[in-house]
């Protein structure tokens, strides 16, 4: 129901106008595709995802010969969800905290510029791996900013896990190796590295992101686990700008799109994971410790066209 609740105001716009173009029409036509591939560039799914989304109901359309505007719905659906599933993301028999037995303790990264919610996708996340049973370790390596560290710190006491962390300005790669190796020597199940994001200088966080997951590969090969990139879902197309210059940097393997409670922009979710080619992971749905989810792309499509 918080996905329901978080999405209403997307659905609005997607639904609500699908419904009105629709309505008194009996045939999708040309009129019917081109007023769609504006509601669907309207809420934020992005050019290039919205003109693939179209070109595949077109050429349905043309197979079919007749398709009843009743079933326009069902195809946007269909259409979404396949390319949801063509990028990994998850569906519904992995709704739950579980990680890969032989991956012990699973490393995440998580990169993200500030203000999108990185600290606090975090501290959710120990919650909900903590919740599962599992012993969580953070590792405090934006050292480039004080109140990042204290955030974390925060999050760990109120979650009741252990933050690695040195003073400010130590080098980030040097937490990252404290991090793993007490967590390993402590036999945690996962470790989430916060980082700082600097996208300003790219070069820098390029080295500093890289330097990481070398030292990371001492302690365990096939560390980090996951590169999981946060992004603010309410800020619709600045979070795909975002999304493709971290993916310049680094190789980004998972996404965590937050905010997206109460924003009309949710379509960003869909243009995103498709257009990096990256599943999206996890869902931010408010501030809270629980407001956090497993993205699950059933849910979402249902979520979004009832
Ligand atoms: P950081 O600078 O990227 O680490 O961002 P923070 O974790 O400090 O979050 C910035 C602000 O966004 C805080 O006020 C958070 O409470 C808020 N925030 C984070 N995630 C969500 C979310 O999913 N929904 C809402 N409504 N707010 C969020």
């Amino acid at each position: 129901e918080t996905l329901d609740r978080g999405l209403e105001k997307t659905k609005q716009t997607v639904v609500g106008r699908l419904a009105h173009i629709i309505a008194g029409k009996s045939k999708v036509d040309d009129d019917v595709l081109d007023s769609l591939e504006e509601i669907l560039i309207t809420s934020d799914v992005g050019v290039d995802t919205t003109l693939k989304i179209i070109r595949r109901i077109e050429e349905r359309v043309a197979r079919d010969k007749y398709v009843s505007t009743s079933e326009l719905n069902g195809m946007l659906r269909e259409e979404i969800a396949s390319l949801l599933s063509e990028n990994n993301t998850s569906d519904n028999d992995n709704g739950n905290w579980n990680l890969p037995d032989n991956h012990k303790p699973y490393v995440i990264l998580v990169v993200g510029v500030n203000g999108v919610g990185k600290t606090t996708t975090i501290g959710k996340l120990a919650y909900q791996f903590k919740s599962a049973g599992k012993k969580v370790y953070l590792g405090a390596a934006d050292t480039f900013r004080a109140a990042a560290v204290e955030q974390l710190c925060i999050w760990g006491e109120r979650v009741g896990v252990p933050v690695v962390k040195q003073q400010m300005g130590a080098d980030p790669a040097s937490v990252a190796f404290d991090t793993l190796s007490s967590a390993k020597a402590n036999g945690a199940d996962v470790v989430l590295i916060d980082t700082a994001g600097r996208l300003h200088n790219k070069v820098g966080l390029m080295n500093e992101l890289k330097k990481i997951k070398d030292v990371l590969k001492k302690i365990t090969p096939d560390a980090p686990d996951e590169v999981m990139l946060v992004l603010d879902g309410s800020t619709g197309q600045n979070a795909f700008e975002q999304a493709k210059q971290f993916s310049a940097v680094t190789q980004i393997t998972s996404l965590a799109i937050t905010k997206l409670d109460g924003t009309a922009k949710g379509g960003v979710v869909i243009g995103i994971s498709d257009q990096l080619r990256v599943p999206v992971k996890y869902i931010g749905l408010g501030e809270g410790m629980e407001d956090l989810q497993l993205f699950d792309r059933t849910q979402f499509v249902d979520s979004l066209f009832g």
